[in-house]
């Protein structure tokens, strides 16, 4: 577009320019010529008013050496009659038909006639007619429209040059702002601002972007701390009804008394398993979840884990395929089962119409890598990432399955503070779920 103006402009501009210049050139030439013509005139009177045409043939055979670019000239009588006349060597001796009827000057030829009458008192007794040479013309024509040329092209490449620099400079900052919202979108992280310096449309955007991205964080944070406070104050009342239910459970023995009452604490468990998420989300994001670190046996732990999970899942039978012969590993215990007990539960939970889950384990490369396999539903490959983030669910499963998406993004915190990694591969059906985990733990704060 810049250059496109650029190069209309500076055409219209050079065009007014040439054309001035060469009317400029004509009228100077017609102005000259016509006084060379009155100068003839003034000298040829004499020679008209006593007939003596040898005089006046030579006063325009001096036109040879004084104006060289004259063609023909004639002085002729108020009839019209050639009285004396003047042809540039070379040039045809008979006197060109226009030259008869031009009454002032005209351009309409190739080259320019110039006529003026000759005035003795007040009386005009002949009259001066001149043929004038353009060529002067022409090399005027062609230096000026070399002249525009070269300008014009010398301006197409330095717009071209000014509009690439500047795109650069524009692009530069656009594309910065799509990567910067790109990556926030992606990792849900709105705390680092843009910084640019400019004062443009763009600089707007980015001080526009950077106002939203505040209010972003300040609703998040609003958010986190309604969450901190409400799951904290929903624990209390509830440990309090999970004991009388508890104590219930164990006196009431008349049915269907006892049966309403074991509903009642299956569904105090999963509020309980609820808030319990809810408070480590809001301890994640406040940073206060710490890691209480101890040796222990990893073997016991997964064997535990699936004993427990096997009494009260019945549906599956989770398979452990391979054993760590009692390799010890330097880690927080309780956080390392509540992760697998989210994977078992999730790989259950997703497979409803399955029977077996498979729990592998073996070292590698100095960590501990173990996979959680189910024959379920698998997810979709585009939301392989999305699964671990906070109140993330797959939009196949959300419909269908209950859940609040915490577990995920627990254990992936939880993981990735022992310094190791969690993720997820599909399998021809169904998925498993890695994590890897060191040996020896040093705590990392994320
Ligand atoms: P929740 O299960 O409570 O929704 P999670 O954070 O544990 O939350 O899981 C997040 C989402 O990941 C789930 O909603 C589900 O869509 C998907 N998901 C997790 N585990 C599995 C699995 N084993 N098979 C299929 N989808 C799964």
């Amino acid at each position: 577009m810049q250059v496109t103006t650029s190069v209309i402009v500076l055409s219209i501009f050079a065009g007014v320019f040439i054309l001035t210049d060469i009317k400029d050139y004509k009228e100077r030439k017609s102005k000259s010529t016509a006084t060379l013509a009155h100068v003839i005139g003034v000298n040829s009177i004499p020679t008209i008013l006593f007939q003596d045409n040898e005089s006046a043939n030579e006063i325009l055979a001096e036109l040879k050496n004084s104006s060289p670019d004259i063609i023909h000239a004639m002085i002729t009588d108020t009839l019209g009659k050639i009285f004396a006349s003047y042809s540039r060597k070379g040039a045809d001796t008979v006197m060109p038909l226009q030259l008869f009827k031009v009454e002032a000057s005209d351009f309409s030829g190739k080259n320019l006639l110039v006529a003026n009458d000759i005035v003795n008192n007040d009386a005009v007794i002949g009259k001066v007619a001149l043929e004038v040479e353009m060529s002067e013309l022409e090399a005027i024509k062609k230096s000026r429209y070399e002249m525009a040329a070269i300008l014009l092209f010398s301006a197409i490449i330095f717009s071209f040059l000014v509009a690439y620099v500047v795109q650069v400079y524009i692009s530069k900052r656009l594309l910065y702002l799509v990567d910067t919202m790109k990556l926030v979108s992606k990792t849900g992280n709105y705390n680092t601002p843009i910084v640019d310096r400019g004062k443009d449309e763009i600089s707007t955007l980015i001080h526009v972007y950077n106002n939203l991205m505040q209010q972003v964080r300040q609703s998040q944070h609003k958010k986190d701390e309604f969450i901190g406070i409400a799951s904290h104050e929903l624990k209390t009342p509830l440990t309090s009804i999970k004991g009388y239910l508890d104590l219930l459970n164990m006196v009431e023995e008349r049915e269907p008394h006892k049966q309403f009452v074991q509903q009642g604490l299956a569904s105090v468990n999963k509020l309980e398993r609820l808030i319990k998420d809810l408070l480590d989300v809001s301890k994640i994001q406040s940073g206060q979840l710490q890691l209480n670190i101890n040796e222990f046996n990893i073997d016991e732990l997964i064997n535990e884990t699936i004993g427990s999970f096997q009494m009260m899942a019945g549906s599956h039978r989770i398979i452990k395929r391979n054993s760590m012969d009692g390799q010890m590993i330097t880690a927080d215990r309780q956080r390392i089962e509540q992760v697998l007990i989210n994977l078992l539960s999730n790989a259950i939970k997703y497979s409803p119409n399955e029977e077996e889950v498979i729990v592998n384990c073996k070292r590698e490369n100095g960590f501990l890598k173990l996979q959680v396999r189910d024959y379920g539903i698998g997810i979709p490959p585009e939301e392989t990432t999305e699964i671990f983030e906070r109140f993330y669910r797959t939009k196949d499963t959300s419909m269908h399955i209950s859940g609040f998406g915490l577990g995920l993004y627990i254990c992936k915190d939880i993981i990735t503070r022992h310094g190791g990694k969690i993720w997820v591969e599909n399998e021809p059906k169904g998925s498993s779920f890695y994590f890897i985990l060191p040996l020896i733990t040093q705590v990392k704060n994320i």
